[in-house]
């Protein structure tokens, strides 16, 4: 029988790309589906308390097992920066464009483009809170190449290719993303607890 959980997000991407690593064991409820509007505040310091943040919501409110995300993008010569702040970069409106010119021009004339994805999914079941982690390291390329994925996905290029996430398909990016690697350490939980 197929395990429900929701997935604190609306990002259809986001569920698209779990739903593909998680299989047919498992169906996964998005927030639209359990009828949740709220305007959940992502107001923690870190990707650690906004992903708990999400999943305590939702438990809270509906007694539901759920869990959630949160990624930053951590480029070293900013400092870490964008960070936990990685969606509203460029200001409130969220918009992927304008986040990506922020930071390349941030980034403009410097050599040092190392930096980092990093997801932490936050998982409450019967009540219980765990966390996983996942980490993509790569560089920033100097322009924005590809049309795939999402998000910083046409500005990054993991380390040892030669192509930004946004020219992979999902199953390669799943194969070696940050949230793949968190959402792997995930199921391998579930599987223990099943
Ligand atoms: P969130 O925590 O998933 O909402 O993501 C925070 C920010 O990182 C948003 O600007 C997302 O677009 C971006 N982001 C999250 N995951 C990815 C990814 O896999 N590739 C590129 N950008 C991402």
């Amino acid at each position: 029988m197929e395990k429900v959980l929701v997935f604190a997000t609306h990002n259809k991407n986001k569920v698209f790309e779990v739903q593909q690593l998680l299989g047919d064991g498992f169906e996964i409820r998005t927030l639209s589906d359990i009828a949740c509007h709220d305007e959940i505040e992502e107001t923690g310091l870190t990707l650690s308390e906004n992903a708990s943040i999400k999943s305590s919501f939702v438990f809270n409110k509906y007694g539901l097992s759920c869990f959630a995300d949160d990624t930053g993008l951590e480029v070293s010569a900013l400092n870490g920066a964008p960070g936990v702040f990685s969606a509203r970069y460029a200001g409130v409106q969220k918009s992927d464009n304008d986040n990506i010119n922020l930071l390349l021009h941030n980034l403009k004339g410097n050599s040092n483009r190392e930096a980092r994805f990093k997801t932490v999914i936050s998982c409450i079941l019967d009540g219980k809170e765990t966390f996983f982690e996942g980490i993509l390291e790569g560089q920033i390329v100097s322009e924005k190449v590809g049309e795939n994925g999402f998000g910083y996905d046409p500005i990054f290029k993991p380390n040892n290719y030669n192509i930004t996430l946004a020219q992979m398909t999902i199953d390669e990016k799943n194969k070696i993303s940050h949230r793949a690697k968190a959402t792997l350490k995930f199921i391998e939980f579930l599987r223990q607890m099943a």
